[in-house]
């Protein structure tokens, strides 16, 4: 097949430049609203949140045993002492402790005051209410401390991190109900072409069904999205124009798949021209054809290729950051390491190419990767079946099996070998 995209290299934008000149281009959205704990899973945080509390408020054991005073333990010798109760998790032992005795305990129970050690159950013999503690009992040992894990006024989550159920379980530890988040982004997106028909009706000649507004759908399902699904929009200058209008009244993002090539039905960039303000770009990348980005009004918006994988790509590798950056959201760069190809790998030099991989890690840890198969950007299977990027420079012309290849993995999975 001949490379569509035969333009020079030299015309091409890398996608540094664009992300450089997104980046300069977006303001992250200020307005925040308050959402109660449990509807807070992955919403970014506009406020930092303190701790009201220490955690934990009391101190208490670590371990199933017995708490003592280690003024009690007489040095290199075995020693007994009286156990006077029981300290329970939720119900402490309500007396004071005296010298020469000790309390049964348990995992995360108030340890005493006036106790500071508590031995493994393990280590003792019991003889009715004699604790028989051996020679090489340790002092000072499992009490867990007050604020050990965070201080009162101490930040449980600083800003603009989108919360995790690990954030979730630290801010319940804190007894935090609600919190200041950054509004979800709305997201208005929209198929082209006239080729395109709903999942449903029976195929006629020369049509597909629109698989990438489903696939959108799934890359934007995330909670601090809301998203409109404006369906499919025929090649047609007046109806594209009237979708965008209405789009950018409602969204902060609009995001088109299709027409932003430059055959005669790709009517993105003219339309985009009249109403709003555009960059048009070519980005040295593979899959990945031309790229609109501009604004109209206060909306921006994405007018990405045609071909579904140039979709994923090009959404992962542009759009999502940019969304990121949109919603107030820190985030860090894609992880990328090195593995051993093990296929060959074909490429002309001129763009950065996504290739599909298969990413796989021996017994011994060492990373491989094989080429998932077919790599047109029309090839969808190719991407299902693939769990990672090979990323092949701009300059490479290719690769021999057994040479080394940067990767960026889809998720924290690998096959196993
Ligand atoms: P275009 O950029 O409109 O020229 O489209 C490039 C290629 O992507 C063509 O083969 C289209 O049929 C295909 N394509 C465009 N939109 C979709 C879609 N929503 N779902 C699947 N394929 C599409
Ligand atoms: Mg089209």
């Amino acid at each position: 097949m001949i490379d569509e995209c035969s333009q020079k290299s030299s015309q091409l934008l890398s996608i540094e430049e664009a992300l450089g000149r997104i980046k300069a281009a977006l303001c992250p959205i200020n307005e925040t609203e308050q959402v109660v704990l449990k509807d807070a899973l992955g919403r970014v945080l506009a406020e930092a949140v303190y701790s009201p509390i220490h955690i934990p408020q009391d101190r208490n054991a670590a371990m199933d045993g017995y708490a003592f005073i280690s003024s009690d333990r007489i040095d290199g010798q075995a020693f007994v002492l009286e156990m006077v109760g029981i300290s329970w998790a939720g119900r402490p032992f309500q007396s004071q402790l005296q010298s020469g005795q000790c309390v049964r305990i348990f995992t995360g129970a108030v340890v005493p005051e006036q106790a500071d050690s508590v031995v493994m159950q393990e280590m003792v013999t019991v003889e009715e209410s004699a604790i028989h503690f051996p020679a090489d009992t340790r002092i000072l040992q499992n009490v867990r401390g007050i604020g050990e894990d965070v201080k009162k006024g101490c930040c449980l989550i600083p800003e603009h991190k989108q919360l995790t159920a690990v954030d979730m379980g630290l801010l319940a530890s804190g007894g935090i109900a609600q919190l200041i988040v950054k509004r979800k982004i709305k997201i208005a997106y929209f198929s082209t072409g006239d080729e395109l028909i709903a999942i449903g009706k029976t195929l006629e000649s020369g049509q597909i069904y629109d698989s990438n507004r489903t696939l959108l759908g799934g890359l934007l399902a995330e909670p601090n999205y809301s998203v409109i699904d404006m369906g499919v929009i025929a090649d047609n200058k007046q109806l594209l124009q009237e979708s965008f209008i209405k789009a950018a009244k409602n969204a902060d993002v609009i995001i088109t798949t299709g027409g932003a090539s430059v055959g005669d039905a790709d009517y993105i960039k003219e339309i985009l021209d009249n109403c709003g303000t555009v960059n048009f770009w070519k980005i040295a990348i593979k899959p990945g054809k031309p790229l609109a980005f501009g604004k109209i009004n206060d909306c921006y918006f994405f007018g990405l290729p045609g071909n579904p994988v140039a979709v994923v790509v090009t959404f992962q590798q542009i759009v999502a950051p940019a969304l990121r950056q949109l919603s107030g959201m820190q985030y860090g760069k894609p992880l990328r390491f090195t593995a051993t190809c093990t296929s060959t790998l074909k490429k002309a030099p001129g763009r950065q190419e996504f290739q599909r991989g298969v990413l796989s890690q021996d017994e011994d840890g060492e990373f491989f990767v094989a080429s998932a198969g077919q790599q047109g950007s029309n090839i969808l299977s190719s991407m299902s079946q693939s769990n990672c990027y090979i990323i092949l420079p701009k300059e490479s012309s290719g690769l021999n099996a057994g040479d080394s290849v940067a990767v960026e993995p889809f998720s924290l999975s690998v096959k196993e070998q």
